[in-house]
């Protein structure tokens, strides 16, 4: 009998320590810097970072003599989204190190291996991101360097984030000194898809129409304009890619015919400053809301002041704008959604090592970039580039297909990258947004789409 009471006081006394160890630790955790936070890796073993569906994505595998290595299943495929923890940290690595350091493993468990003196498996972290869809943009982009990004509009989930160059994050140690040796190296650890900057091309239409519906919302279906290949300010020119002549066009066929010299006639007709502010309501010169990762400003410019070279330039996507791939997914996935941005995010959710749910992250609204009236015109309209503009590669599939292409020049001699960004729609499953960049690799209709047209397969079929 007594032997009974001594085990019972014995347990009741672990199961407090353990309960005492597991509350103090949270907040120690929490309020530790990342140098003390590396104190935990000698009693918890890194958890796991996933996919949705719950492939592996990162683990650490402990061999016969207890050393760890933090593997890589899938290499390259997922490097700049999930990242590295061996030189450094970066990606999901860096972003949910609190929580692969943390345990929740149930408290015999845990009293188990306080005793035998092992390790308790960290928490997993399951992402919100699609292996098909991540190989699918991973492979279309081949051997190009550039950015894929595409995101579940009503809830704001990224399914796929792509960036190249890129590396094994597996051998991320004995390559470091090349990767970083080499001229371009910190574009290899790049992630262009939350990151980079480019010049947005004709994408950036999307914007400008935007602001000449809002500054003429009774009249704008008015609009007329007769494309002769060219227009001129009197210093500086701009024409129509590789000398098209639209002829009379309104503001649909411009849009989806890409007419640079209409878009640079509407640039010059806006009011700047309010153009401005409509770019700066679409989170241009903003941080962009992301819940779980960071991004990279887009930057827009013109101002009252400036002159009309570089009004015309702005109003077709050169000039000085800059933007991330993954801000026009979310200017594109806001116009899916009626307007309303879902702030993106990557992880859905974090369990314990048996799979029990720790903590979950829910949509978040950030609120309407744009009325539901505006959205639907610039729905129209990006309808119209995949039925009988630039993006006729996307007519007649298994869904809708929206969007707009984009030829962005960043040098004088003309060097151009492919741009498309768009979304997709088929009853019964959520709409998709999608940013695709090629860099140098010319035509956005012959080098970009094509590559969201894979993605789209991908969440279809
Ligand atoms: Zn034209």
């Amino acid at each position: 009998m007594i032997t009974y009471v001594f085990i019972a006081l014995f347990i009741g006394l672990i199961a407090y320590f353990v309960y005492f160890q597991l509350e103090i630790a949270d907040d120690f955790i929490n309020n530790s810097h990342n140098a003390r936070l590396s104190s935990f890796t000698e009693s918890v073993v890194r958890g796991s970072i996933l996919t949705a569906d719950g492939d592996v994505l990162a683990e650490t595998v402990t061999d016969s003599e207890g050393n760890e290595t933090r593997y890589y299943p899938y290499k390259n495929l997922f490097a700049h989204v999930v990242g590295y923890s061996t030189m450094g940290t970066a990606g999901l690595e860096d972003s949910e190190n609190y929580h692969l350091l943390s345990s929740h493993v149930n408290f015999v468990e845990k009293a188990v291996s306080d005793v035998t003196e092992e390790k308790t498996p960290g928490d997993n972290v399951v992402t919100t991101l699609d292996y098909d869809m991540q190989y699918a943009a991973y492979n279309s982009l081949g051997g190009e360097n550039g950015a894929v990004i595409a995101i579940e509009v009503d809830t704001g989930k990224v399914l796929c984030m792509v960036s190249k160059p890129d590396y094994d994050p597996n051998n991320l140690e004995e390559n470091w000194e090349s990767i970083v040796e080499d001229a371009n190296s910190e574009s290899v650890l790049y992630n262009r898809a939350t990151l980079g900057k480019y010049p947005p091309g004709s994408t950036f239409k999307i914007l400008t129409a935007l602001e000449y519906i809002r500054e003429h919302p009774n009249d704008y279906e008015d609009y007329s304009y007769y494309c002769s290949g060219s227009i001129s300010d009197g210093v500086n020119s701009l024409s129509c890619y590789d000398g098209e002549v639209h002829g009379t066009v309104n503001l649909e066929d411009s849009f989806a015919e890409s007419c640079n010299t209409s878009f640079a006639n509407i640039g010059l007709s806006l009011n700047l400053t309010k153009y401005k502010k409509t770019c700066e309501e679409l989170l241009f010169n903003n941080s962009l809301p992301t819940n779980d990762f960071s991004a990279g400003t887009s930057s827009f410019s013109l101002d009252s002041s400036s002159g009309t070279s570089v009004i015309m330039a702005t109003a077709i996507g050169q000039g000085e704008t800059l933007v991330s791939p993954l801000h026009m997914a979310m200017i594109i996935s806001a116009i899916a959604n009626d307007g309303v941005l879902m702030e993106p995010y990557l992880v859905d959710h974090i369990e314990n090592a048996n799979g029990d749910v720790v903590s979950e992250e829910s949509p978040t609204k950030y609120g309407s970039l744009m009325t539901s009236e505006e959205s639907s015109i610039l729905k129209q309209y990006m309808s119209s580039v995949v039925q009988s503009g630039t993006g006729t590669k996307l007519k007649d599939l298994s869904y809708d297909a929206y969007g707009k292409t984009g030829t962005a020049e960043y040098s004088d001699s003309g060097d151009s990258h492919a741009w498309f960004v768009g979304f997709a729609h088929q009853e019964g499953k959520s709409d998709i947004a999608i940013a695709v960049v090629v860099e140098g690799a010319g035509l956005g209709s012959s080098y970009a789409v094509p590559i969201a047209k894979d993605v789209f397969n991908a969440y279809y079929n």
